[in-house]
């Protein structure tokens, strides 16, 4: 009975705040019965952030971490042991032979680049079984013309796009591997697309078909914003690399730099003669003080993960039950932290996102507006509240202003913040005359 009352107090104690950021009364019951719907698939998410959480403990006792590993060392940075052990705890989660993380890789793309530098040669030919792979390596390969292209280096690139119902063109890359295939790139996350991502367990199914038709071809993953979605990771179906960046999912929110290529030990090694020198290799690289925040980040990741996909997953339900197309819908079992909302206008798309922008802890005052950014083709708008400098495992929505105008959403150190974001965006698209409610 007490219990009950207490209870009811902090219910509209909370809604009370809520409207202290000026959310409805309608919005936040609409919120709340559908949160209410969710419930046993947050219960699942759950599940997957333990057994992941226990992943990750296993490997950093196996790996015997200890307080030394977060001194960090200058200069050339030769054995650096809390360097040369945090690679070892990434080798085990992913169980791999080997593992490259460093501060030294500037973003995702940037270790899509140098895994994929270090590993093809001239005469080489790379192949994306899966369609277009993500913008920024469209430079990278030369599909748009860039200087220091894959192409300029007589890398040639072929691609099978998906089928239209979205699975995989199998008669298509039969007849695209050929005697010059020496990398095939599997990107997992949907990106700034609105096909869908794939399973792991999809991605498995890919490789052994691959694998069928050329036994030796090196396959990489780009996992950027996969990792820890799920129970198993792409190098458990038999992928030789996985690719991601440090600022979204494993670095758990706290690491402020970086990117992990993890893999079969030769070709790590060759993304590290790549990352520094021939000859160097993984030998350099000093971490200056970032050993702790990759490690703990690590850590948090799991729990981080599952508060960012219970984030996603809200926002479907209930942009889906406004009418938008979403993807994933609002019902769909999950492969990545990205939520993709077809708003369907420009005005849509920056209320959306000027929402977001409110509701951040750092910056909340700040307005998005679409503009330039290197790598893309069209404007970006961009709503980002970070700690970390565009940091996309925090809370953050980001849209390029062409047709069909959908947001994509991501992130959320913490559930609460996800869902204060979303209940902003939309009081921000009520305001905008673009909601039912
Ligand atoms: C984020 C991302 C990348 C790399 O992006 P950066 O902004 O360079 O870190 C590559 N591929 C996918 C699918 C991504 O989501």
């Amino acid at each position: 009975m007490e219990d009950k009352k207490e209870e009811k107090n902090l219910d509209q104690e909370l809604e009370l705040f809520y409207e202290q950021f000026h959310i409805d009364k309608e919005i936040l019951a609409f919120a709340k019965e559908t949160e209410k719907e969710l419930k046993d698939r947050f219960d699942r998410i759950d599940k997957i952030a333990e057994y992941n959480q226990m992943k990750v403990i296993q490997a950093m006792q196996k790996n015997r971490v200890s307080d030394a590993h977060f001194t960090g060392t200058t200069g050339y940075g030769y054995n650096d042991i809390g360097r040369e052990t945090l690679e070892q705890v990434y080798a085990s989660i992913f169980h791999t032979e080997s593992a490259l993380v460093r501060p030294q890789i500037t973003c995702g793309t940037h270790a899509l680049n140098i895994a994929l530098f270090g590993n093809l040669r001239p005469g080489d030919e790379l192949l994306c079984p899966v369609g277009k792979p993500y913008d920024t390596l469209e430079e990278i390969i030369g599909i748009r013309s860039s200087n220091g292209s894959l192409k300029e280096y007589g890398i040639t690139y072929r691609q099978v796009d998906l089928l239209s119902d979205g699975s995989f063109d199998y008669q298509g890359i039969l007849k695209a591997i050929n005697e010059k295939t020496k990398l095939v790139e599997i990107q997992r996350s949907k990106g700034y697309q609105t096909r869908k991502t794939f399973s792991v367990e999809q991605i498995g199914e890919l490789i052994s078909f691959i694998r069928g038709i050329k036994k030796d071809v090196i396959i990489m993953v780009d996992n950027c914003y996969g990792e820890f979605v799920e129970t198993i990771e792409p190098t458990d179906v038999d992928a030789d690399l996985c690719v991601g960046s440090l600022i979204k999912n494993p670095g758990g929110g706290l690491a402020p730099i970086g990117g992990y290529i993890v893999g079969k030990e030769c070709y790590v090694e060759n993304a590290a003669y790549r990352l520094t020198a021939p000859g160097l290799g993984k030998e350099v690289g000093a971490t200056l003080n970032v050993n702790p925040s990759f490690f703990q980040g690590l850590f948090l990741a799991p729990q981080v993960v599952s508060g960012a996909l219970k984030g996603a997953i809200l926002a479907a339900n209930l942009y889906e039950k406004q009418g938008f197309f979403v993807i994933p819908n609002g019902t769909e079992p999950r492969y990545d932290i990205i939520q993709a909302v077809t708003l369907g206008t420009k005005e849509g798309v920056i209320a959306f996102c000027k929402g977001i922008q409110a509701a951040a802890p750092v910056d909340s005052f700040a307005v998005p507006e679409p503009g330039y950014m290197p790598g893309y083709d069209s404007d970006v708008i961009m709503a980002a509240g970070a700690f970390i400098q565009g940091a996309s495992i925090e809370l953050s929505a980001d849209a390029p202003i062409k047709p069909p105008y959908a947001v994509y959403f991501q992130g959320g150190l913490t559930y609460y913040h996800a869902k204060l974001g979303i209940l902003m965006s939309l009081q921000e698209m009520k305001k905008a005359g673009l909601l039912n409610l």
